[in-house]
């Protein structure tokens, strides 16, 4: 760290907002071959070891989420929900894979 504190050192980091803002222009099969590198570094490196398991799978369990939820904020790679009322909801989504193990 060049940070005279740790405190200091956590202002400088950049905000999980700021690298939305970022990775929200890079289309995703952009990102598949980093995800690929990731994955074969924990592999490699063993850190995947303990979540081996039925037979030395992973079991990954996916989830969803929505965020920068406004009807009047959007941008042109929002999706977007229509409501009864005729209003409309802009949103960016993600898909959140959890490695799990039965234990
Ligand atoms: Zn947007």
């Amino acid at each position: 760290m060049e940070c005279e504190s740790f405190l200091e050192h956590q202002r400088q980091m950049p905000t999980t907002l700021q690298i939305r803002n970022i990775i929200d222009r890079i289309a995703a099969r952009q990102l598949f071959c980093v995800l690929t590198w990731i994955y074969r570094r924990l592999e490699r490196d063993a850190y995947l070891k303990p979540y081996h398991s039925l037979g030395g799978h992973l079991l990954v369990g996916l989830d969803d989420t929505q965020y920068c939820s406004s009807q009047t904020i959007h941008c042109e790679c929002c999706s977007s929900r229509t409501h009864k009322n005729g209003t409309i909801s802009y949103f960016h989504s993600a898909i959140l894979p959890v490695i799990v193990t039965p234990s």
